[in-house]
């Protein structure tokens, strides 16, 4: 399976046909589905304007690439950076990690269950609200730390749509 990085080139490469380049697309969401698949998708249309014929704008399809990586890049470094740790911490004989350090075992994922309802701000600044949350420790408190609704945190913020336990707590309710 390529990587996201090789099928990000090829989402932008307008030496390959407008097909290559949309499957090449949806597999970086595959890779990484923020939302999960189909509210990363619905935020990519509406945020890189894609059009429904995509050939009367191919450059939506950079800016796609680009929302995806943005907030990607932001989460790559804490968990390189995470293992880096781990393996200084497993040497010196600390085989778990600290409760606090959790949340970097976990994939990231804010998953939206409704895709018409999810964040409308970039990717990236949704990921960094929600990282510099977990390092603060609010992000499980009474207000959503994407859009700052009030919720119970068992349940998708009405106001932005994450669910910020993500998609296994949604599945077994
Ligand atoms: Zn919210």
């Amino acid at each position: 399976m390529s990587s996201f990085p090789e099928r990000a080139r090829q989402a932008e490469n307008p030496e390959l046909s407008v097909r290559q380049r949309l499957l090449a697309l949806k597999d970086c969401v595959t890779r990484f589905p923020l939302y999960g698949h189909q509210a990363s998708w619905q935020h990519l249309i509406s945020w890189a304007r894609i059009p429904l014929r995509l050939e009367d704008d191919l450059d939506s399809l950079t800016r796609a690439v680009a929302e995806l990586r943005g907030a990607r890049e932001l989460w790559l470094p804490l968990t390189a950076e995470f293992a880096a740790r781990r393996r200084v911490e497993k040497a010196a004989g600390r085989r778990q990690h600290l409760k606090r350090d959790r949340w970097l075992t976990w994939r990231l994922e804010l998953y939206c269950p409704n895709p018409a309802l999810r964040p409308v701000d970039s990717m990236a600044r949704v990921v960094a609200r929600v990282v510099a949350a977990h390092q603060d420790g609010s992000v499980f408190g009474r207000d959503c730390v994407v859009c700052g609704a009030g919720r119970p945190v068992e349940q998708a913020c009405p106001g932005c749509g994450v669910s910020i336990l993500g998609r296994s707590a949604w599945r077994w309710r």
